[in-house]
């Protein structure tokens, strides 16, 4: 009867089970942040993608262009070639010859930064699918957690409002002033609102209490730390 009602007993109980409590409410709030993280690293990897896509985009464009190019050139040295054949004399002949070997070099260079470019388009290409894999993985990565998250939720809010009721019941014996306090630092600690006192020290502000409120604290009285507000037990170790 007497240990039933000692101070020290309840507040002990109440801070194990507030401590319990927090455990289950952070993994319950821990589910929806991690699904969170995923969903940002599937954004992540999906602007890489992106980026990656424009990139072989440009490449591609940049292949249009000289292949544009390069068949205009050569559409150019067809028609040199048709007014060399018609040429009327020497100057004539060299001035059209050099003007079709520096279309043909310009091709030249041309052709090798064609294919400079379409083997950047096949790496672009390489990079576009295995980013896109990065992606796949990092969406079955989500759905593999959502269904963890989903499958512990009701087991931990099971035992969220079987705490509460705990809590509630463990409350009962409170005086009406210490209830008040207890709402109060509950609201503002969490689980910390209770601490021990080991060797007279609060274990939570670590300032010694007074020998007035260790005999209190010994006697079963609720007592409240002057420093930190927690409302104290004994620690028995
Ligand atoms: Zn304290």
């Amino acid at each position: 009867m007497a240990e039933a009602e000692h101070g020290g007993n309840i507040v002990k109980q109440l801070h194990q089970l507030h401590i319990e409590l927090a455990g289950y409410e952070n993994q319950l709030e821990r589910g929806p942040m991690r699904i969170n993280a995923t969903d940002n690293l599937i954004t992540k990897r999906q602007a890489a993608v992106d980026a990656e896509r424009e990139k072989l985009t440009d490449f591609k464009k940049t292949v249009d262009a000289k292949n544009l190019q390069l068949k205009s050139n050569e559409a150019k040295i067809l028609e040199l070639r048709g007014k060399l054949n018609a040429a009327t004399s020497n100057r004539e002949f060299d001035i059209i010859k050099s003007q079709i070997e520096a279309d043909e070099m310009a091709n030249s260079v041309l052709e090798d930064e064609i294919l400079e470019c379409l083997d950047k388009v096949d790496q672009g290409q390489v990079a576009v699918g295995d980013l896109e894999k990065e992606v796949d993985l990092a969406e079955a990565q989500k759905e593999k957690l959502a269904g963890e998250v989903a499958a512990e939720k009701p087991g931990l809010e099971e035992n969220v409002a079987r705490l509460q009721g705990e809590i509630k019941e463990a409350t009962k014996p409170l005086p009406s002033e210490v209830m008040e306090h207890y709402i109060r630092v509950v609201k503002s600690f969490g689980p910390d609102a209770m601490s021990s006192v080991s060797s007279r020290i609060c274990q939570s502000c670590y300032i010694e209490i007074s020998p007035q409120m260790n005999v209190e604290l010994n006697s079963g009285k609720f007592v409240i730390c002057r420093q930190c507000a927690r409302i104290l037990y004994q620690d028995e170790e």
